[in-house]
């Protein structure tokens, strides 16, 4: 009995006793965790002062511009939807595969989408059936795919705006274009079989709406002409202005380097003149297209030297500044913070390169 109203005695007291011991512990650690938290901050601050953009250093003018300018690489998917309307045509059934086409004087046209070539008068061809449409619309619509490359580079003004000029290279490919309605089954499909390339050059203008936790939000523009490559025919053609909306959302791993998706939409279109007619016929082009690429900004300052420096923000040696950070790690430039993860690998990647000690 004794013994047993002991140990529970002992029991209580070292209940207690390791109770107290785990709350003053935490309490120790919370209040440790406070100072720290205080002397970060201060840290920061400090950092934040003695940071070097100090006027006693003389900067690289010629890096300082070129640091003003954002480079940008990407490729991705297009899809073109063709539409084009013959309603103010007439259309000649040649056979069961080919739609010619027939202006107000009745002459005729072959290839009429993209190299129209006159074949000759109506009257001339008493085999090709012409199509009654009762006054119907006859439209046809087709989806042309490719694979869009840009480059493109933009002048950044302060934090939010920015324009620049670029460059598209896009392979195109047209298999097939459907009539909207066949009008009783009497209307074929087109078979126009384009392989293309299109090139684009434009002017682009773009701002930044709304960055969240490492994403920045943004709108562009562009606005440029379309060079259609040698599956239509130049002399034939005469092009609009393409205009494009892109969304890209862009990750910010750090002030000079980004990864993108862009979203876009392109309007474009083009007028054939008819050979030896006054007859026009316009079809649209507009596209869509999703690219991925990268934004590389030239820094303005280069990459500590030092190999046994372990600074990670901007920071001065001497009179000349330096950055602790390759390009592509996410940090905060004031702090120079960047996760542990990538610490490691700085750390490695530094390791690689300290000389040898003598004799080894
Ligand atoms: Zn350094």
């Amino acid at each position: 009995m004794r013994k047993s109203r002991f140990s529970k005695d002992f029991k209580i007291i070292a209940a207690i006793f390791l109770l107290s011991t785990i709350s003053t512990s935490l309490f120790a650690q919370k209040e440790m965790k406070k100072e720290a938290k205080k002397e970060n901050a201060n840290r920061e601050y400090n950092l934040d002062d003695i940071y070097a953009n100090n006027p006693e250093l003389k900067p690289n003018r010629f890096r300082e511009i070129l640091n003003r300018f954002m480079f940008s690489f990407s490729a991705g998917y297009e899809a073109t939807f063709y539409n084009t309307d013959l309603s103010s045509q007439s259309i000649y059934l040649a056979g069961s595969k080919n739609i010619l086409i027939g202006d107000a004087d009745n002459k005729l046209y072959k290839n009429w989408l993209n190299a129209p070539e006159y074949i000759g008068e109506a009257e001339n061809f008493p085999n090709y059936q012409k199509l009654e449409t009762n006054g119907q619309q006859v439209v046809y619509k087709g989806v042309g795919s490719g694979v869009p490359i840009d480059l493109n580079f933009n002048y950044l003004f302060g934090r939010r705006f920015r324009a620049g000029l670029g460059l598209t290279y896009a392979t195109h490919r047209l298999k097939k274009l459907s009539p909207e309605s066949n009008l009783n089954g009497t209307l074929i499909e087109l078979n126009p079989e384009i392989k293309s390339a299109f090139f684009k050059y434009y002017l682009t203008l773009g701002a930044e709406l709304y960055h969240y936790k490492g994403f920045t939000y943004v709108l562009d523009m562009q606005f440029g002409k379309t060079s259609l490559g040698k599956g239509f025919s130049k002399d034939a053609l005469e092009r609009s202005m393409t205009i494009n909306v892109g969304m890209p959302i862009e990750r910010v791993f750090s002030e000079y380097f980004r990864v993108f998706i862009r979203p876009s939409y392109e309007f474009k279109n083009y007028q054939v003149l008819l050979p030896e007619s006054t007859s026009t016929l316009k079809t649209s082009q507009n596209a869509f297209a999703i690219t991925l690429g990268v934004k590389i900004r030239i820094p303005e300052i280069k990459r500590c030297p030092i190999h046994s420096c372990e600074t990670q923000m901007k920071h001065a040696h001497g009179d000349q500044a330096y950055r602790g950070q390759p390009l592509v790690y996410p940090q905060n430039p004031k702090i120079g913070q960047i996760p542990k993860t990538l610490q490691n690998y700085r750390r490695k990647d530094k390791a690689k390169f300290q000389p040898r000690p003598a004799g080894m």
